[in-house]
């Protein structure tokens, strides 16, 4: 008999989860595991093969031979064909790679192991940005304006620039980590934009497709946590702002947004509650909102899985948002997680984190790679750190992202958490390779950061940060 998609999966057991991931995430999902009594197996790809997630797993396997750094982690009848043999119940995709290819999730399902993470259904309704779009506006939340699905010729983007004016920002439908975006001023700007997008979008996502928004001008980043069971219990767990970002990408996060006003908080919360709720969304999620200066949000994408940032929700919340995803997939209500609603998720203090890189900001962030000769990081009351091969004698390759250690700092007060992080940044000790630890601490020092006044245009419009 078939089972109608609204009765609750049957509660499963995971022994041994497979991440099929790479450093530092890696290794949180490893821990979270073995303190919840799973096993754990890590893979390798042969550039990995002497980083620290390897050794952080019970098992550990080399994956994706002769196939390159990057796509070693993307073999997924390899994983799956791994899973089997090695009695794992479970797969957890991280961030990146495959987290957010519902292909696979489908495909791990359909192995008869647990994907921890949304349903693939759930990955199509609301991973790709023109879905997520479609799925806000049915839920009633406002997006920004732009073109109701997919650009196919240029005269539709020109005609959309007429009707709405500039600035514009052409988008990938599956982009993601700032790729395949570009803002466009004028005409000439968009239709180089809308090329350059695509020919990016392309190549990094195999996936073409482009759609218009209008750029809003210095905007601040909020976005809201989610987590659903499978059973279509739902809670949020407050905001971040990340609005901290180079290349719209996230530099500096922190929870809660400063200065955001209460009730505008509970209207953010509840609308990224109606979106998740539009799919019964199940695991962690984020949706991602853009706040003008007018006071008037905007959802923008959700990102269907776990993120780098989660850190300072668990520090504001004390939940632990990677048990959280497992235990789920395990089949267990938010109830049986303590959670039997959304008054059992508070919130103190504050949180921020910073992603310390293997940049050098004096030149240009320019990826440095080398070993590392040193290498002592901070401790004590309040920080939380989350590394992946940062050790002395590493070796830094040039094959993935430059994220070195995640540092995360917690106190009463934002004040308070930035002092915290400055003198985390004056003890870190990193000989070797070049870090934009420098750049950071002005940041986190700043005036406008200390007074909660940063917008996505913050880094941008002070050079002097990376002196
Ligand atoms: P990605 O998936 O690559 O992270 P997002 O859609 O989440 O892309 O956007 C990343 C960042 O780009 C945002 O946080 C914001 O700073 C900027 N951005 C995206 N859309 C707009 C927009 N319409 N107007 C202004 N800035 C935008």
């Amino acid at each position: 008999m078939a089972v109608p998609p609204t009765a609750p999966t049957p509660a499963r057991r995971i022994r041994k989860v497979l991440v099929a991931n790479r450093g530092e995430i890696a290794i949180r999902i490893f821990r979270a595991a073995t303190e919840l009594g799973m096993g754990t197996v890590a893979v390798y790809s042969h550039e990995d093969r002497l980083s620290l997630h390897r050794y952080k797993a019970d098992e550990a396997y080399l994956v994706g031979k002769g196939r390159g750094p990057i796509d070693a982690y993307l073999g997924i009848d390899e994983l799956i064909a791994l899973a089997r043999e090695k009695d794992v119940d479970a797969i957890h995709p991280g961030y990146g790679f495959l987290s957010e290819n519902p292909d696979f999730a489908e495909r791990v399902e359909a192995a008869g192991l647990v994907f921890v993470g949304p349903t693939a259904e759930q990955q199509r309704r609301l991973g790709d940005k023109v879905a997520g779009r479609k799925a806000a506006l049915e839920a009633g939340v406002p997006v920004v304006p732009g073109t109701d699905g997919p650009i196919a010729h240029e005269e539709e983007a020109l005609l959309f620039a007429k009707t709405h004016g500039y600035p514009l920002i052409v988008k990938a439908a599956a982009g993601g980590g700032g790729r395949g975006m570009r803002v466009a001023r004028d005409r000439r700007e968009l239709l180089e934009g809308l090329a350059s997008a695509r020919s990016e979008a392309r190549a990094s996502f195999g996936n073409a497709t482009v759609f218009l928004e209008r750029f809003l001008e210095r905007p601040k980043h909020i976005e809201v946590q989610v987590l659903g069971d499978a059973h279509g219990h739902l809670v949020h767990f407050f905001e971040r702002d990340c609005s901290i970002q180079r290349r719209h990408q996230k530099v500096v996060e922190q929870a809660p947004a400063p200065g955001l006003a209460p009730a505008l908080r509970e209207a953010i919360c509840a609308a990224a509650l109606k979106i998740a709720g539009l799919v019964r969304y199940r695991s962690a999620g984020t949706c991602e909102f853009l706040l003008d200066r007018e006071g008037r949000f905007y959802f923008i994408e959700m990102n269907p899985r776990i993120q780098v940032e989660h850190t300072v929700t668990e520090m504001i919340t004390g939940r632990n948002l990677v048990q959280a995803q497992l235990r789920i997939a395990e089949g267990a209500t938010l109830a049986e997680l303590g959670m039997p609603d959304q008054r059992a998720i508070e919130a103190r203090g504050h949180a921020i984190q910073c992603r310390v890189t293997t940049e050098d900001p004096q030149n240009g962030f320019m990826p440095d790679t080398g070993t590392l000769k040193a290498y002592r990081s901070p401790g004590g009351a309040g920080v939380r750190l989350d590394a992946g091969s940062a050790f002395t004698g590493a070796v830094i390759t040039p094959h993935y992202d430059s994220l070195l250690v995640k540092v995360s700092s917690w106190g009463l007060t934002l004040d308070e958490a930035s002092r915290i992080m400055h003198r985390c940044l004056q003890e870190f000790r990193i000989r070797g390779v070049k870090t934009n630890i420098p750049f950071l601490e002005n940041v986190i020092t700043h005036p406008d950061f200390l007074a909660g006044r940063c917008d996505t245009s913050f880094i941008d419009e002070h050079p002097e940060l990376r002196e």
